[in-house]
C-alpha cells in the first residue's frame, strides 16, 4: 500500500458517521467498534453486524450469571 492510498483510507475512516437513535450524529474517529453517544449515553456501533455481535455476547454473559 502506498502512502497516498493509506491517507485515502484514513480519510474514509475519519469521515465515518453514524446516526444515533436520539438523532445525534456520531463520528468514528478511529476504527473503534463502538462509541458512547454524548447526548444519550448509549452505545453507537459502527455497523449493525457489530451491534448484533455485541448484543449476543452480552446476553450470553448475562445468561451465565446466577
Ligand atoms: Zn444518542
Amino acid at each position: 500500500m502506498t502512502l497516498v492510498e493509506d491517507k485515502k483510507l484514513m480519510d474514509v475512516l475519519s469521515n465515518f458517521r453514524v446516526k444515533c437513535k436520539c438523532g445525534n450524529t456520531i463520528v468514528f474517529v478511529s476504527n473503534r467498534e463502538k462509541i458512547i453517544c454524548k447526548r444519550c449515553s448509549r452505545y453507537v456501533y459502527r455497523n449493525k453486524k457489530l451491534e448484533f455481535k455485541d448484543k449476543l455476547e452480552r446476553e450470553r454473559r448475562n445468561g451465565k450469571r446466577r
